[in-house]
């Protein structure tokens, strides 16, 4: 990378920008040799600035559920940008997603739109606790909800009273959770759950039937809010909310990523039992009425809907995923690949240095396919029986950059 735009652009950064860059996006976890800036991006390819071209399955992280610059979302983003984005209000794109979304998703009575993942999550919690006037609210350990003091994954900066009404139980561990409902005693106001446990660096996992049934029940003899966080998962597995799988309604969910096919939009949606207290908070923003977004999405959720696209992911996430198995095998590398198969984790056993995981992903972008050793990855309808194939070839030099990984001395 030597001489590089990506290097000039960091050491650049580095002066006028903490660090060079903030949170989750930091080059500075990934392997060496992955950029830190890009410069296009298009279908399911995109290029660094120094011309570098990778097949993505990372989707920026998970907006990109239909490929980079969809051809019908960007014509419906751009039409309402050339009537007007930021307004005195929003436009009629606003109702239109509202009403879509409650066509969608069973348990949305109405819908209301702000801007990131974290603004939905926090007023999701928020609504909570109008809505039962109690405070506790319980939180997955080592579950992400955004990047504020009351959930934060670092504790720097933020004080214990910002943490002072949240309580923790383990994912998909009902004991845990009715211990953590006991000690809210009469003060629970709302249970929030990930869509399923897709914890950082960490084996993913599906909720349990019995897990959602004890969530919905505890959240229901306490009158408490039942919240869904579907930021990360929303719209890949289910057009209702991931936990449709699982037969369960939340009260509240948050909702962004994938919203808009990659344009800055989340939403909040809701049941009845909720509207009032939503109504009663006060919560807004600067661009929260920004219609090009809106409007993306609007044409991204019903092209998902018109394409049957779920299914499309959901074909391509399994040919990748028995592809990897099969390559794991004929290495005699284990792989353990878990949860849906439309966003993939793909950990190396015995591999807490991740030295494998490492190994792995940096020869397959030296072979163009752009795969993360730590977080879960993300599918789009964009990807093809072609571009499995490829990441597949790239996977193959990968489990053979880890055979030749040098022995780790006893
Ligand atoms: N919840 C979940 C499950 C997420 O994955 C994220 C983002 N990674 C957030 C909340 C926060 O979203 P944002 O970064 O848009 O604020």
């Amino acid at each position: 990378m030597t001489n590089s735009l990506d290097r000039t652009l960091r050491e650049r950064a580095l002066r006028v920008v903490p660090g060079g860059m903030w949170g989750h996006m930091h080059a500075k976890d990934l392997p060496e040799g992955y950029p830190q800036f890009f410069a296009r991006a298009e279908g399911t390819r995109l290029w660094d600035v120094d011309g570098n071209e990778y097949l993505d399955f990372m989707c920026s992280w998970g907006p990109i559920i239909l490929g980079h610059h969809h051809r019908e979302v960007d014509a419906a983003a751009l039409a309402q940008l050339q009537k007007g984005d930021a307004m005195n209000g929003p436009a009629q794109a606003m109702v239109e997603l509202a009403e879509l979304m409650v066509e969608l998703i069973p348990h949305a009575d109405w819908a209301q739109f702000e801007k990131n993942g974290t603004d939905a999550t926090t007023t999701a919690v928020t609504i909570a606790r109008a809505g039962t006037g109690k405070r506790k609210i319980l939180v997955a350990q080592g579950a992400y909800h955004g990047a504020v003091p009351w959930c934060s994954p670092s504790l720097v900066g933020v004080t214990s009273e910002d943490r002072a009404h949240i309580l923790t139980y383990t994912y998909n561990d009902v004991d845990s959770l009715n211990a953590a409902v006991d000690a809210a005693g009469g003060d629970l106001a709302g249970i929030i759950v990930s869509a399923f446990r897709h914890d950082y660096g960490k084996d993913q996992e599906l909720p349990t039937v019995a897990f959602a049934q004890a969530a919905r029940a505890a959240a229901d003899a306490a009158d408490a809010a039942l919240i869904v966080d579907d930021v990360r998962a929303g719209f890949r597995l289910d057009l209702g909310g991931s936990w449709e799988r699982v037969g369960v309604r939340p009260d509240l969910s948050a909702w962004s990523k994938s919203i808009a096919n990659g344009y800055a939009l989340s939403a909040v949606t809701g049941n009845d039992r909720f509207r009032a207290a939503t109504q009663s908070i006060f919560t807004t923003g600067s661009f929260w009425c920004g219609a090009v977004s809106m409007a993306a999405a609007v044409a991204t959720l019903t092209i998902l809907r018109r394409d049957n696209a779920l299914a499309h992911m959901e074909a391509m996430g399994t040919a990748l995923r028995e592809g990897l198995a099969r390559l794991s095998e004929s290495h005699a590398i284990p792989l353990r690949q878990t949860g849906p198969v439309q966003m993939p984790m793909v950990l190396f056993e015995d591999d807490a240095d991740l030295r494998k995981g490492f190994a792995f992903c940096t020869a397959a972008l030296k072979a163009g396919v752009y795969f993360h050793p730590q977080h879960n990855m993300f599918l789009s309808a964009a990807h093809t029986g072609a571009d499995i194939a490829r990441a597949l070839e790239a996977a193959e030099l990968g489990l053979r950059a880890v055979r030749a990984l040098a022995p780790v001395a006893a």
